[in-house]
């Protein structure tokens, strides 16, 4: 398979510091990509979808109800694309749509949104798609549009899975577009609710290639603190010792089973936390454009700092 022209002639600058552990970077708008590409990241860690519907200003299911869900899947073909043409053959993790009630209400098609009460808590990610199919099916029609045209860099990502059934039901509906998740398109899912973490090896029992830390939404699902409540967010911490503990189990699960991990949440791009991701042994971690250059050089001294704890072991072995 050949990509197309334009990635012949994306100039991605020369990276100066190799690393081990991958870092990637987080992608909202396609207009960013250029921009996230200079950096020298070794791939896209979160594609949102979010933005690009925002943007589009129609709700999806407004195309679906009208039979129209060819001009869907065109427009994200379209804006996937953008992505996955400059950073090819790097791998673009693309995450399937992920709508809050709240976010999604003021679009075009998006007045009949339920109100809820807790949008947080509600009907958004792999739940709402599981009860939309057609929205799933569009994207994943939108990707393998692109992957036969060569753009086998790109994978699909799930938000927001509780139960490993949510797993099993979306590869089924991938499966139906003619996907053929872990044989030729990296399938993986996004750790952001604790009962996934407490049972990452059921996850794994039904087949993944990669994990991606969702902080932002592990964080307010552990504490128990709405990421968009002011009145609590003086005590929303990625770094509370029961988010580390949660990661750490699942880090441990997944190197054992050679499944890759990585970090997309806004942690991803603080390097103290970094730091102590790259020693727990992730493989990859996805962070802001603008952070890149702080992460990359957090992770290349953690790698030389256990690089030597290690020599120095054997040597005195
Ligand atoms: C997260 O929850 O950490 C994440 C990356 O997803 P989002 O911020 O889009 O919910
Ligand atoms: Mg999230």
């Amino acid at each position: 398979a050949t990509k197309g022209s334009a990635g012949q002639t994306t100039v991605i600058q020369q990276q100066s510091i190799l690393t081990v552990t991958d870092v990637k970077v987080n992608v909202s708008m396609p207009e960013a990509a250029k921009k996230a590409a200079e950096t020298g990241a070794d791939g896209v860690g979160l594609l949102r979808t979010e933005h690009m519907m925002l943007a589009m200003g129609v709700h999806p299911k407004k195309f679906i109800r009208e039979g129209r869900e060819d001009e869907l899947v065109k427009a994200l073909v379209e804006n996937i694309l953008k992505v996955a043409d400059t950073f090819y053959p790097k791998t673009v993790w693309y995450r399937t749509l992920d709508a809050p009630t709240d976010e999604f209400q003021s679009l075009e098609g998006g007045e009949d949104e339920p109100y809820e009460h807790n949008p947080m808590l509600g009907w958004r990610g792999i739940r709402r798609e599981l009860d939309e199919p057609e929205i799933l099916i569009a994207e994943f029609k939108a990707i393998k549009k692109l992957h036969e045209q060569g753009y086998t860099n790109i994978g699909i990502m799930l938000p927001l899975l509780q139960h490993p059934d949510e797993l099993r039901k979306a590869k089924k509906i991938a499966e139906s577009v003619g996907l053929k998740p872990q044989k030729n398109i990296e399938f993986g899912m996004m750790v952001e609710t604790p009962a996934a973490a407490l049972t990452i090896e059921d996850f794994i029992a039904e087949g993944l290639d990669f994990v991606s830390f969702g902080t932002n939404d592990l964080t307010q699902y552990t504490l128990a603190i709405d990421r968009n409540n002011e009145n609590v967010a003086e005590l929303y911490n990625e770094r509370h010792p029961a988010v580390m503990k949660l990661i750490k189990r699942v880090i441990i699960k997944c190197n054992e089973a050679g499944v890759k991990t990585s970090i997309c949440g806004q942690a991803g791009s603080m390097p103290d936390v970094v730091e102590k991701l790259v020693e727990l042994g992730i493989t990859s971690v996805s962070a802001n454009t603008d952070a890149i250059p702080a992460v990359r050089e957090t992770v290349a001294r953690v790698e030389k700092k256990l690089l030597l704890k290690a020599a120095r072991k054997l040597i005195q072995e």
